[in-house]
């Protein structure tokens, strides 16, 4: 590797967190992985590849893009993509064998004029329980849908909605959803599309509530060992499956009351260890974890000054040399920072976090301990492959 800054993925732990989750939900139920944004910044067809030997059925993805990415790579299984494709790029979803998201009937009439080949668009129909988002809210919007959803070409796969606050301990919000969700699977059943697969649960309702998952649920969170309901007694044990880390490049002892930083940021407030190391916002280390801590040694060391673009300064709890690993997410000894703890840090969910990890940051993939790959800058390897679609 060309960087002393790595973010590493335990593949084994995803495995497992699958296998938990799989428990928990039962035998019947389809797995679909969600593995939009790169799968959670974990790399998405690494962990494709891991969720289908642990017995992930089918793979969500927020972007058409995303969905060709993993066929590119060889992914095979089902792959719903869960925002409204451009219409124009209909035949290139068909020829990839996608399933698309209907959320209304604009797009649908719009899809109609680009679409050329013959084959049979796969979609599934979203309902707006209460997100707010996307989705067909009222029966009557079903009603002007259902007629186009019947055109030959179309096959209808699927009904879906997503909940708003199942990870919230009140739940009276979310009881709502579901039963507003059971009276358009009623209605969609009226319609003439008795045999869809319905779907509704994310992490935390497919979890905290297996029983009422109908046919699939969609695992984002949980399995890259997020736990999506905290402070929960959660019933599967997740592990974490990303970590972050960094080596120092520089230490100097500063004497009280000097300055670090751009825009003098901070002032040491006694004699410290001042340690340089080469992680900033251009890898996703946003100015907002200023104030936050890495891991030394086993111990805190706070992240001191202002963020810079490539670098961050850190005020060690003792001397440590340069080339001594400095952990920004994951664990030394006893200690652990948790995708939880910098979400919290910056008032944001924890998967935003893993996201903002930028391809300037070379990937270590593992299993059991040993190294299965190193990716470094994927963004621009990738864009040397010619882009072939269709
Ligand atoms: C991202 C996403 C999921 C997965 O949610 P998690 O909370 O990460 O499990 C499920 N459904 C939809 C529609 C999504 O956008």
């Amino acid at each position: 590797m060309h960087r002393h800054t790595w973010a590493e993925v335990r593949l084994d732990r995803i495995a497992h967190n699958i296998k938990q989750i799989r428990q928990r939900i039962g035998p019947r139920v389809q797995f679909m992985a969600a593995v939009k944004a790169d799968a959670y910044g974990h790399g998405d067809v690494q962990v494709a590849e891991v969720a289908l030997k642990s017995g992930v059925d089918a793979f969500a993805v927020a972007l058409l893009s995303e969905a060709i990415h993993l066929r590119q790579n060889g992914i095979r299984a089902p792959i719903l993509v869960l925002t409204p494709i451009v219409p124009q790029d209909i035949d290139i979803a068909v020829a990839n064998d996608l399933a698309l998201t209907v959320s209304d009937a604009t797009w649908l009439q719009e899809m109609r004029r680009y679409k050329t080949s013959k084959d049979r668009v796969r979609v599934h129909v979203k309902c707006d329980t209460g997100l707010g988002r996307l989705g067909l809210r009222e029966r009557a919007e079903l009603g002007a849908l259902a007629p186009l959803l019947r055109a030959d070409d179309i096959a209808v796969e699927g009904l879906y909605t997503h909940f708003a606050s199942a990870n919230q301990p009140d739940t009276t919000y979310y009881n709502e959803q579901y039963q507003r969700f059971l009276a358009m699977q009623e209605s969609f059943k009226a319609e003439g599309f008795p045999d869809v697969t319905v779907h509704c649960a994310n992490s935390a309702a497919a979890l905290r509530d297996p029983d009422n998952t109908f046919d699939m649920v969609r695992i984002g969170a949980a399995l890259y060992g997020i736990d999506p309901v905290p402070g929960e007694v959660s019933r599967v044990s997740l592990q974490p499956a990303l970590s972050l880390h960094t080596r120092v490049t520089h230490v100097k002892r500063l004497k009280k009351g000097c300055f670090v930083g751009y825009d003098m940021s901070y002032r040491t407030v006694g004699d410290e260890w001042i340690a340089t190391v080469p992680i900033g916002y251009a890898d996703g280390w946003s100015h907002c974890f200023q104030g936050f801590h890495t891991l030394v040694g086993g111990r805190e060391a706070p992240i001191v000054g202002k963020i810079c673009m490539d670098q961050q300064m850190i005020c060690l709890p003792a001397y440590y040399p340069p080339g001594t690993k400095v952990t920004l997410l994951g664990a030394q000894g006893k200690r652990r920072i948790l995708l939880s703890d910098l979400g919290q840090h910056v008032g944001g969910a924890p998967q935003e976090v893993s996201t903002m990890i930028t391809d300037r940051v070379p990937r270590v993939y593992l299993y059991d301990g040993e190294v299965v790959g190193v990716y470094e800058e994927r963004s621009r390897m990738a864009a040397r492959d010619p882009v072939v679609v269709g």
